[in-house]
Protein backbone atom coordinates (compact mmCIF):
# COMPACT_ATOMS: atom_id res chain seq x y z
CA UNK A 1 0.00 0.00 0.00
CA UNK A 2 1.06 3.34 -0.93
CA UNK A 3 0.24 6.78 0.98
CA UNK A 4 -2.28 8.74 -1.90
CA UNK A 5 -0.89 12.34 -2.76
CA UNK A 6 -1.70 14.93 -5.62
CA UNK A 7 -0.36 18.06 -6.36
CA UNK A 8 -1.95 20.56 -8.74
CA UNK A 9 -0.09 23.84 -10.24
CA UNK A 10 -1.72 26.48 -12.14
CA UNK A 11 1.21 27.41 -14.14
CA UNK A 12 4.12 29.93 -13.29
CA UNK A 13 4.39 33.21 -14.47
CA UNK A 14 4.28 37.06 -13.61
CA UNK A 15 0.82 36.56 -12.20
CA UNK A 16 -0.67 40.14 -11.79
CA UNK A 17 -1.40 40.93 -7.85
CA UNK A 18 -4.96 41.20 -8.63
CA UNK A 19 -5.94 37.51 -10.03
CA UNK A 20 -3.04 35.65 -7.66
CA UNK A 21 -5.97 35.39 -4.95
CA UNK A 22 -8.61 34.25 -7.78
CA UNK A 23 -6.29 31.95 -9.55
CA UNK A 24 -5.15 29.70 -6.18
CA UNK A 25 -8.68 29.13 -5.17
CA UNK A 26 -9.67 28.37 -8.80
CA UNK A 27 -6.13 25.95 -8.66
CA UNK A 28 -7.82 24.75 -5.05
CA UNK A 29 -11.39 24.29 -6.44
CA UNK A 30 -9.25 21.58 -8.62
CA UNK A 31 -7.11 19.58 -6.69
CA UNK A 32 -10.57 19.22 -4.58
CA UNK A 33 -12.12 17.57 -7.84
CA UNK A 34 -9.17 15.50 -7.90
CA UNK A 35 -8.74 14.45 -4.82
CA UNK A 36 -12.30 13.30 -5.04
CA UNK A 37 -11.33 10.68 -7.93
CA UNK A 38 -8.15 9.64 -6.04
CA UNK A 39 -10.10 5.89 -4.89
CA UNK A 40 -10.40 5.61 -8.98
CA UNK A 41 -6.74 5.85 -9.44
CA UNK A 42 -4.12 8.46 -10.18
CA UNK A 43 -5.36 8.42 -13.70
CA UNK A 44 -8.49 9.72 -12.85
CA UNK A 45 -7.41 12.04 -10.08
CA UNK A 46 -5.45 13.97 -12.37
CA UNK A 47 -7.51 14.16 -15.15
CA UNK A 48 -10.28 15.39 -12.94
CA UNK A 49 -8.63 17.78 -11.61
CA UNK A 50 -6.89 19.14 -15.20
CA UNK A 51 -10.24 18.83 -16.63
CA UNK A 52 -11.53 21.46 -14.26
CA UNK A 53 -9.01 23.51 -14.72
CA UNK A 54 -9.77 23.81 -18.24
CA UNK A 55 -13.06 25.31 -17.38
CA UNK A 56 -11.27 28.16 -15.10
CA UNK A 57 -11.07 31.06 -17.37
CA UNK A 58 -8.10 32.55 -15.19
CA UNK A 59 -6.02 29.73 -16.07
CA UNK A 60 -4.28 29.14 -19.23
CA UNK A 61 -6.08 26.19 -20.42
CA UNK A 62 -9.55 25.45 -22.47
CA UNK A 63 -11.60 28.28 -21.84
CA UNK A 64 -9.85 31.43 -21.25
CA UNK A 65 -6.28 29.87 -22.65
CA UNK A 66 -3.74 32.97 -24.38
CA UNK A 67 -4.39 33.63 -27.48
CA UNK A 68 -1.52 33.41 -30.45
CA UNK A 69 -0.11 35.62 -33.13
CA UNK A 70 -3.26 35.59 -34.94
CA UNK A 71 -5.32 36.22 -32.00
CA UNK A 72 -6.92 32.72 -31.78
CA UNK A 73 -6.65 29.85 -29.24
CA UNK A 74 -4.54 26.85 -29.90
CA UNK A 75 -4.73 24.20 -26.95
CA UNK A 76 -2.05 21.44 -25.96
CA UNK A 77 -2.87 18.52 -23.68
CA UNK A 78 -0.84 15.42 -22.32
CA UNK A 79 -1.20 12.39 -19.98
CA UNK A 80 1.43 10.20 -18.86
CA UNK A 81 0.47 6.48 -16.83
CA UNK A 82 3.92 5.12 -15.10
CA UNK A 83 2.71 2.05 -14.94
CA UNK A 84 3.33 0.37 -18.62
CA UNK A 85 4.42 4.33 -19.79
CA UNK A 86 1.50 4.85 -21.47
CA UNK A 87 1.00 8.28 -22.94
CA UNK A 88 -1.60 10.26 -24.86
CA UNK A 89 -1.23 14.08 -26.54
CA UNK A 90 -2.65 16.05 -28.83
CA UNK A 91 -1.55 19.76 -29.84
CA UNK A 92 -3.15 22.80 -31.69
CA UNK A 93 -6.52 22.29 -31.06
CA UNK A 94 -8.97 24.58 -31.74
CA UNK A 95 -12.21 23.04 -31.74
CA UNK A 96 -12.05 20.19 -28.92
CA UNK A 97 -13.94 20.87 -25.40
CA UNK A 98 -11.77 19.26 -23.25
CA UNK A 99 -7.89 18.60 -24.88
CA UNK A 100 -7.14 16.42 -21.30
CA UNK A 101 -9.92 13.89 -22.39
CA UNK A 102 -8.51 13.74 -26.01
CA UNK A 103 -4.95 12.90 -24.67
CA UNK A 104 -6.53 10.21 -22.42
CA UNK A 105 -8.35 8.71 -26.35
CA UNK A 106 -4.94 8.77 -27.33
CA UNK A 107 -3.45 7.07 -24.83
CA UNK A 108 -6.48 4.81 -24.75
CA UNK A 109 -6.21 4.05 -28.36
CA UNK A 110 -2.80 3.03 -28.12
CA UNK A 111 -1.91 3.05 -31.97
CA UNK A 112 -0.16 7.09 -31.28
CA UNK A 113 0.89 8.78 -28.39
CA UNK A 114 0.59 12.58 -29.91
CA UNK A 115 -2.08 13.69 -32.79
CA UNK A 116 -2.22 17.43 -33.66
CA UNK A 117 -4.43 20.18 -35.68
CA UNK A 118 -6.69 18.61 -37.86
CA UNK A 119 -6.28 15.10 -37.45
CA UNK A 120 -6.49 15.22 -33.61
CA UNK A 121 -9.76 17.06 -34.08
CA UNK A 122 -11.54 14.27 -36.32
CA UNK A 123 -10.35 11.65 -34.25
CA UNK A 124 -11.54 13.51 -31.35
CA UNK A 125 -15.25 13.57 -33.14
CA UNK A 126 -14.72 9.90 -34.58
CA UNK A 127 -14.41 8.98 -30.69
CA UNK A 128 -17.37 10.81 -29.49
CA UNK A 129 -15.68 13.32 -27.25
CA UNK A 130 -17.51 16.86 -26.87
CA UNK A 131 -16.68 19.77 -29.50
CA UNK A 132 -16.82 23.04 -29.30
CA UNK A 133 -16.96 26.75 -31.74
CA UNK A 134 -13.51 27.88 -30.82
CA UNK A 135 -14.55 31.41 -30.12
CA UNK A 136 -15.73 29.60 -26.77
CA UNK A 137 -12.31 29.32 -25.28
CA UNK A 138 -12.12 33.26 -25.39
CA UNK A 139 -13.95 35.39 -22.82
CA UNK A 140 -11.65 38.80 -22.76
CA UNK A 141 -9.82 39.18 -25.86
CA UNK A 142 -7.94 41.48 -24.44
CA UNK A 143 -6.72 40.23 -21.14
CA UNK A 144 -5.83 37.06 -22.81
CA UNK A 145 -4.29 38.92 -25.40
CA UNK A 146 -2.24 40.22 -22.39
CA UNK A 147 -1.00 37.28 -20.56
CA UNK A 148 2.44 37.27 -20.01
CA UNK A 149 3.88 34.40 -20.72
CA UNK A 150 0.77 32.03 -20.41
CA UNK A 151 1.08 29.08 -17.46
CA UNK A 152 0.38 25.71 -18.11
CA UNK A 153 -2.01 23.57 -15.99
CA UNK A 154 -0.90 20.46 -14.18
CA UNK A 155 -1.32 17.67 -12.20
CA UNK A 156 0.59 14.75 -10.60
CA UNK A 157 -0.61 11.77 -8.89
CA UNK A 158 0.02 8.60 -6.46
CA UNK A 159 -2.69 6.13 -5.55
CA UNK A 160 -3.20 3.85 -2.41
CA UNK A 161 -1.49 1.08 -4.89
CA UNK A 162 1.43 3.03 -5.86
CA UNK A 163 0.30 3.66 -9.41
CA UNK A 164 1.62 7.38 -10.91
CA UNK A 165 0.16 9.47 -13.29
CA UNK A 166 0.80 13.28 -15.00
CA UNK A 167 -1.76 15.38 -16.80
CA UNK A 168 -1.55 18.52 -18.58
CA UNK A 169 -2.94 20.93 -20.56
CA UNK A 170 -2.28 24.45 -21.80
CA UNK A 171 -2.98 27.10 -24.24
CA UNK A 172 0.49 27.47 -24.80
CA UNK A 173 2.61 31.24 -24.95
CA UNK A 174 1.22 34.15 -25.79
CA UNK A 175 1.50 35.77 -29.34
CA UNK A 176 2.91 31.85 -30.58
CA UNK A 177 3.10 31.44 -34.37
CA UNK A 178 -0.10 29.53 -35.42
CA UNK A 179 1.17 26.03 -34.97
CA UNK A 180 3.93 26.31 -32.58
CA UNK A 181 4.11 22.77 -30.23
CA UNK A 182 5.38 23.46 -26.71
CA UNK A 183 6.70 20.97 -24.10
CA UNK A 184 3.20 20.14 -22.96
CA UNK A 185 2.35 17.20 -24.95
CA UNK A 186 6.03 15.99 -25.35
CA UNK A 187 6.43 13.45 -22.51
CA UNK A 188 9.83 13.36 -21.42
CA UNK A 189 9.84 17.35 -21.75
CA UNK A 190 6.70 18.67 -20.37
CA UNK A 191 5.82 16.37 -18.11
CA UNK A 192 6.61 11.79 -17.36
CA UNK A 193 5.86 9.73 -15.16
CA UNK A 194 7.46 5.95 -14.35
CA UNK A 195 5.84 4.16 -11.14
CA UNK A 196 9.20 2.75 -10.21
CA UNK A 197 10.41 6.30 -9.60
CA UNK A 198 8.15 9.23 -9.62
CA UNK A 199 5.90 11.42 -11.62
CA UNK A 200 6.72 15.17 -13.00
CA UNK A 201 4.76 18.08 -14.57
CA UNK A 202 6.41 21.78 -15.81
CA UNK A 203 5.20 24.95 -16.79
CA UNK A 204 7.26 27.58 -18.29
CA UNK A 205 9.12 28.43 -21.60
CA UNK A 206 8.31 25.43 -23.20
CA UNK A 207 11.31 25.58 -26.18
CA UNK A 208 13.67 24.89 -22.69
CA UNK A 209 11.95 22.51 -21.58
CA UNK A 210 12.25 20.39 -24.97
CA UNK A 211 15.62 21.70 -25.47
CA UNK A 212 16.75 19.96 -22.22
CA UNK A 213 14.40 16.97 -22.15
CA UNK A 214 13.44 18.33 -18.64
CA UNK A 215 10.82 16.01 -17.33
CA UNK A 216 12.30 12.92 -18.45
CA UNK A 217 16.14 14.01 -16.60
CA UNK A 218 13.80 14.67 -13.53
CA UNK A 219 12.48 11.24 -13.56
CA UNK A 220 16.12 9.99 -14.52
CA UNK A 221 17.13 12.07 -10.69
CA UNK A 222 14.83 10.41 -8.76
CA UNK A 223 15.12 7.00 -10.64
CA UNK A 224 19.33 7.81 -9.04
CA UNK A 225 17.57 8.62 -5.58
CA UNK A 226 17.92 12.54 -5.32
CA UNK A 227 15.06 13.23 -3.14
CA UNK A 228 11.87 15.10 -4.73
CA UNK A 229 12.61 17.98 -3.21
CA UNK A 230 16.17 18.78 -5.10
CA UNK A 231 14.72 17.28 -8.22
CA UNK A 232 12.47 20.24 -8.63
CA UNK A 233 14.36 22.65 -7.08
CA UNK A 234 17.42 22.01 -9.19
CA UNK A 235 15.10 21.52 -12.21
CA UNK A 236 14.42 25.03 -11.87
CA UNK A 237 18.03 26.01 -11.36
CA UNK A 238 19.35 23.94 -14.30
CA UNK A 239 16.21 25.95 -16.45
CA UNK A 240 18.04 29.28 -15.27
CA UNK A 241 21.71 28.41 -15.66
CA UNK A 242 21.74 26.51 -18.87
CA UNK A 243 19.23 28.28 -21.22
CA UNK A 244 18.17 32.25 -18.83
CA UNK A 245 14.64 30.32 -19.14
CA UNK A 246 11.96 30.71 -16.28
CA UNK A 247 9.54 28.14 -15.13
CA UNK A 248 8.23 25.63 -12.40
CA UNK A 249 7.91 22.54 -11.48
CA UNK A 250 5.64 19.63 -9.45
CA UNK A 251 7.36 16.02 -8.53
CA UNK A 252 5.77 13.04 -6.56
CA UNK A 253 7.90 10.54 -5.65
CA UNK A 254 7.61 6.78 -5.05
CA UNK A 255 7.10 7.78 -1.29
CA UNK A 256 7.07 11.34 0.62
CA UNK A 257 5.17 14.35 0.13
CA UNK A 258 4.81 16.43 -3.35
CA UNK A 259 7.29 18.93 -4.05
CA UNK A 260 7.17 22.37 -5.87
CA UNK A 261 9.72 24.84 -7.11
CA UNK A 262 9.67 27.89 -9.78
CA UNK A 263 12.02 30.86 -10.96
CA UNK A 264 8.86 32.90 -11.55
CA UNK A 265 7.52 35.40 -9.36
CA UNK A 266 4.41 33.53 -8.75
CA UNK A 267 3.00 29.52 -9.37
CA UNK A 268 -0.26 28.81 -7.79
CA UNK A 269 -0.37 25.34 -6.27
CA UNK A 270 -2.10 23.03 -3.94
CA UNK A 271 -1.68 19.68 -2.46
CA UNK A 272 -3.51 16.47 -0.92
CA UNK A 273 -2.27 13.76 1.01
N1 LIG B 1 4.97 25.37 -21.10
C1 LIG B 1 3.91 25.97 -21.86
C2 LIG B 1 4.31 26.06 -23.30
O1 LIG B 1 5.43 26.43 -23.58
C3 LIG B 1 3.48 27.31 -21.40
C4 LIG B 1 3.66 27.64 -19.95
O2 LIG B 1 3.62 26.77 -19.10
O3 LIG B 1 3.81 28.82 -19.62
O4 LIG B 1 3.49 25.81 -24.13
Amino acid sequence: MARPALIVHGGAGSIPENERGDRQAAVERSRDEGWARIGAGALAAVVAAVRRMEDEPLLNAGIGACLNSDGEVELDAGVMEGDGLRVGAAACLRDVRHPIDLAVAVMEDGRHVLLAASGASRFAREHGLEMADPSLFITDRKRQQLLEGADTVGAVARDADGRIAVAVSTGGRTGKLPGRVGDSPIAGAGFYADDRFGGVCGTGQGEAYIRLGLARLMVVELQHGMDPASVAKGAVDHLAKTLRASGGVIVVGREGSPQAAFNTPAMPFAIAE
